[in-house]
């Protein structure tokens, strides 16, 4: 019995991520900073979750040390983490304010970066063996005008993939990054009506992504099947950086 992680799990794609993997038969545990309705209907023996919040270091580390004794209680070994709780704020760079800056490279980078160190604290005192999985974004990998923040987070994450795949890689444990293209979830709730279209029209497959297309990419790399994939950034986003 595998345990993973998920941060992030009340909505969108986290929420995706932890419906696909209990119907695969993993232990889930959750985290974000209000419940929700979706998730207490998923409510079962192989799902945890605990209000944390990726701005404040106390609350990540509580989180993944109630996770990680929840998990031993009911006998399932702790496999995995997915970095997935973020935020986007837009706006151009030259008036920014600060505190948004500061709130999205926390949320984004210095919580994932937490939240992977407290994991690995766990994964390497079990002797080893492991998936790390960032959801970065491919605006990371190419820009958008009006997301520089949120960008940088995305691009940062990228690069803890790539370290950090040199750095446990000998321990069995993989690290990699999933970049979706644009979702149709609550974040991409403030694109206008143009900007989807332009998006559509751009994407060779000819449409947003859903938690749907990128669920099952997190779930190969978090199997046995991915166990030769390491310091990867896979790209699943209908073809538009293409
Ligand atoms: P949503 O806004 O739909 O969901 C975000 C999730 O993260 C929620 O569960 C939210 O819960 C949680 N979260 C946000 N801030 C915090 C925090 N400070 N502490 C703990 N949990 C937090 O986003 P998506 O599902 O669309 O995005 C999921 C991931 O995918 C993000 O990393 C995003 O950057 C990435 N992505 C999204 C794309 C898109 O187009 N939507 C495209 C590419 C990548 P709560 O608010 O209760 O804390």
């Amino acid at each position: 019995m595998r345990h993973v992680i998920v941060t992030g799990g009340s909505r969108g794609l986290g929420l995706g991520l932890v419906e696909g993997l209990l119907a695969e038969g993993y232990w889930v545990s959750t985290c974000s900073r209000r419940p929700s309705d979706e998730l207490q209907h998923l409510h079962g023996p192989r799902l945890f979750w605990q209000a944390a919040d990726m701005t404040d270091g106390d609350s990540v580390i509580r989180f993944v040390e109630a996770a990680a004794t929840w998990g031993v209680e009911g006998g399932a070994t702790l496999w995995g983490l997915v970095n997935n709780a973020g935020i986007a704020r837009e706006g151009i760079l030259a008036t920014f304010p600060d505190a948004e800056t500061a709130a999205v490279i926390q949320t984004n980078l210095v919580g994932a970066i937490q939240t992977a160190r407290t994991v690995l604290r766990h994964l390497l005192r079990q002797g080893g063996a492991g998936r790390i999985v960032n959801i970065s974004s491919i605006i990371g990998l190419r820009g958008y005008t009006g997301l520089a923040a949120y960008s940088a987070s995305k691009a940062g994450l990228d690069g803890l993939t790539r370290a950090l795949a040199r750095e446990v890689g000998r321990r069995g444990i993989t690290v990699n990054s999933v970049a979706p293209g644009y979702l149709d979830t609550e974040m991409s709730g403030t694109l206008s009506a143009e900007q989807r279209r332009q998006i559509v029209r751009r994407t060779p497959l000819g449409r947003l992504g859903t938690a749907a297309d990128v669920e099952p990419v997190v779930r190969f790399l978090l199997s046995d099947a991915a166990a030769f994939i390491t310091g990867q950034t896979l790209v699943v986003d209908g073809g538009i950086t293409g």
